[in-house]
């Protein structure tokens, strides 16, 4: 059986692999099917989907979507999309600008810890990425000695309650929602173990997003344990939503995941991609 992976991340976002290079890991590590999913923009997706076609792989155009929910950030997959529909690219480019705007407040916050040059040091590191996001400013901070890798960055530096931490508001959980079924896609609450929040906020994010037509949720993440995959099979029955199979591959050596590497779905649940491809 080949494997599915339908969240992963490209130098569009704040992956280390171009999306063709992307592509033939994935097809290589046994991937059947891949959804290329970056940060809040979808540049990516052409050349993914030219590589998959050369390899013989499934591909679904897929976006991870940045959004603020009850003062949580929450992640948002839109799957098997329609790039070119217009209220999701003017979405994704007004989170876009917000996100540089973001980075000023960062670098600032960062300076103001004794980091200097954080801004230029980021954006280098994003290359040409469409997005600068806090990977960007702990891979600067790991070329510059400051911590041994990027998570260690993340955990002293880059998570609330820490120096380089800034508030942001990202897109309202409805406007997410608008924009990936305006395109023809399917909604994906991403990784929901990573959120800080509850069981009792978790069952409340579920129910505003099944209430305003969300589809499915990650059930079967790297990273999740077994546990925890049970756990998110349970409230995918529970609400009725469909399951997803999820990697969040960002770069050999500093993912949960490999491409691919992801457990299998518990019994009884319908996959998302069952109807999409
Ligand atoms: P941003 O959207 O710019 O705030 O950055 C979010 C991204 O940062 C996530 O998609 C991960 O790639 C990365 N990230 C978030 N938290 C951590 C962490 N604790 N350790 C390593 N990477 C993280
Ligand atoms: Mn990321
Ligand atoms: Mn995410
Ligand atoms: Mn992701």
């Amino acid at each position: 059986m080949k494997k599915v992976d339908l969240h992963c991340h490209s130098t569009v976002s704040d992956g280390l692999l171009s999306p063709a290079d992307l592509v033939r890991r994935a097809a290589a590590k046994g991937v059947g099917l891949l959804a290329l999913t970056d940060h809040d923009d979808v540049s990516g997706l052409a050349e993914a989907r030219a590589a998959a076609d050369e390899c013989g792989m499934g591909f679904l155009n897929g976006v991870e979507v940045s959004v603020t929910w009850n003062e949580h950030t929450i992640h948002i997959v839109g799957m098997r999309i329609d790039p070119g529909r217009p209220e999701l690219a003017e979405g994704l480019a007004a989170i876009r600008r917000g996100r540089a705007e973001r980075a000023l407040r960062i670098a600032q916050a960062l300076g103001e810890a004794g980091f200097a040059g954080a801004l230029e040091g980021a954006a280098r590191q994003a290359g040409n990425a469409a997005i600068i996001g806090r990977t960007h400013f702990a891979r600067y901070l790991v070329e510059q000695g400051v911590a041994r890798d990027v998570k260690t960055v993340f955990q002293h530096y880059l998570v609330r309650g820490k120096p380089g931490y800034v508030r942001h508001q990202w897109a309202s959980l409805e406007e997410a929602l608008g924009w990936i079924h305006a395109a023809g896609g399917v909604a994906v609450i991403a990784h929901p173990a990573r959120y800080r929040v509850g069981r009792n906020e978790l069952r409340a994010l579920v129910t505003e997003f099944k209430e305003r037509g969300g589809e499915a949720v990650e059930v079967a993440c790297g990273g999740h344990s077994a546990e925890q995959v049970r756990e998110f099979g349970n409230l995918a029955r529970h609400f009725g939503l469909l399951a997803s199979s999820a990697s969040d591959f960002h770069g050999p050596g500093e993912s949960y995941a490999d491409l691919g590497a992801v457990p299998d779905l518990p019994e009884g649940l319908v996959p998302v991609w069952r109807d999409l491809v």
